[in-house]
């Protein structure tokens, strides 16, 4: 399995590539990420399949329709953040989002793939009510989204925020193997057990 971060936006949003054999899978897709991406599935031989949004924020979803439209993959996102997929919440920063639109919602527990590679969805709320992250149980690996970075957490002063919710949600993170590496929504990478050392 190859994964690829390429940051981009105004937010320095991270979209994530990964590859497995011929199939990848994008894991959200900001503003002027789209075609570097199909650049580097391009290189790596494989064809993006799947974009699988951790949640509905503007700086995560921004090319989506783009990247759906140079592709044909298959958007999914959960179904409590999909309205702002539909009509993109910018929250009076004056950024202009084109709407997408997804195809299948994410669901708690669900097993999703890349090529042969299953991971597992958690729905993880509290900096969103959809936000999700994609757990690669075998490998080791969590797309953590906005709910967790490399010595912070996310943010909850967004309108759909539940602080309480976001605690709950670490928590349930936490209790993953603290080897499991973090790829967060922004930033670099951590490891659960280094973020629960100051969480
Ligand atoms: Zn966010
Ligand atoms: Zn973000």
């Amino acid at each position: 399995m190859i994964i690829e971060r390429v940051e981009s936006g105004p937010f320095g949003t991270n979209a994530y590539l990964v590859v497995d054999g011929c199939a990848a899978m994008v894991v959200d897709c900001p503003q002027d990420s789209a075609e570097e991406l199909v650049k580097l599935a391009k290189l790596a031989n494989a064809k993006i399949k799947l974009v699988a949004v951790t949640h509905g924020h503007f700086d995560h979803v921004h090319d989506v329709a783009k990247l759906k439209e140079l592709t044909g993959a298959k958007v999914v996102v959960h179904a409590l953040d999909a309205h702002l997929l539909e009509s993109p919440d910018e929250y009076g920063f004056g950024f202009t989002t084109p709407s997408s639109k997804p195809d299948a919602f994410l669901v708690e527990g669900q097993v999703l793939r890349v090529g042969a590679v299953e991971f597992c969805v958690l729905h993880t709320p509290g900096h969103s009510k959809g936000s999700c992250c994609f757990y690669f149980e075998k490998e080791e690996l969590l797309f953590s989204g906005d709910l967790l970075f490399a010595g912070g957490v996310g943010r909850t002063d967004f309108p759909e925020s539940k602080h309480a919710d976001l605690l709950a949600s670490l928590k349930r993170v936490a209790s993953l193997p603290p080897q499991t590496l973090v790829l967060p929504g922004h930033g670099f990478d951590t490891s659960v057990g280094e973020a629960v050392a100051w969480l």
